[in-house]
């Protein structure tokens, strides 16, 4: 139940600090994707991008001086996953880091073989379990742009994919990822709202895994970032780009996920 006061701070909040007019309309230039959207999807999304301001601190790094179109441009697309499940879904971290460019992290993990790796490729995007969202801002803004086989130069099996570019949104990735961490690690299965649905997602999410992964593998053309193949996790993320930014591609090749999906973010843009 809302009270009455937290319904009060919600206006007065809404009120005092809403997206003046030129700078949504300047955050909605920069996505056109979101061209196609319904205007009382826009709407909803101008509220909760003002609430996940005053909720989150976006802050640069290393002494990036991020400005109000950048904070807008990044939290609109940040609401984008939670737009019908809610804020409260983000209820586990404060603050978006933004980088002036790709960044690396040197994270160190462990294989099977208890072999310790060093990651030191540049990122565009990370998600900390519990922790930050980091950003590269030139990424963050180029939202729609479509991703092509030069990017995977140091991957052997995207190194010789040729495909139709992908649409990508690495904002959308990486708070997706949030999504999923919510009931642990990051796995592709984020919290369903019911058994039926988790029953139906895992059978709907491994059959086209793997189903994506063998057409990768064969060099057809997909036309989604064939990145996706690397985990059950980028999966989830990478389709979830493509159901917001191009929905009839993912409508068309993989129907049941689209389906899944609507169920889980609660509608489908078209
Ligand atoms: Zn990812």
């Amino acid at each position: 139940m809302i009270s009455f006061f937290s319904r009060w701070r919600r206006a007065r909040t809404l009120q005092r600090y809403a997206i003046p007019e030129t700078l949504w309309q300047e955050a909605l230039t920069a996505l056109p994707f979101l061209a196609d959207w319904p205007k009382s999807e826009l709407e909803a999304l101008r509220t909760m991008s003002v609430l996940f301001l005053c909720d989150k601190n976006i802050v640069g790094a290393r002494g990036f001086a991020v400005t109000p179109f950048q904070r807008v441009v990044v939290a609109v697309q940040a609401c984008i996953p939670v737009l019908k499940l809610g804020l409260e879904w983000y209820d586990d971290f404060e603050t978006v880091v933004l980088c002036s460019d790709e960044f690396i992290t040197n994270t160190e993990w462990e294989d099977e073989d208890g072999v310790v790796h060093r990651d030191n490729e540049p990122l565009m995007g990370e998600t900390m379990q519990g922790g930050p969202v980091v950003l590269s801002w030139p990424d963050a803004l180029d939202a729609n742009r479509e991703r092509d086989s030069d990017e995977y130069e140091d991957n052997s099996v995207l190194e010789t994919w040729e495909g139709n570019a992908s649409p990508v949104n690495v904002v959308i990735h990486e708070f997706v990822h949030k999504l999923d961490m919510k009931n642990g690690e990051a796995n592709g299965c984020p919290p369903l709202s019911s058994n039926l649905l988790m029953a139906r997602w895992k059978q709907t999410m491994e059959h086209a895994y793997d189903d994506f992964c063998r057409r990768t593998e064969a060099e057809e053309d997909i036309g989604i970032d064939p990145y996706a193949t690397e985990h059950p996790a980028e999966f989830f993320a990478v389709l979830s780009e493509v159901f917001f930014v191009a929905p009839a591609r993912l409508r068309e090749t993989y129907p049941d996920v689209y389906e899944c999906f609507r169920l889980f973010y609660r509608w489908g843009p078209t």
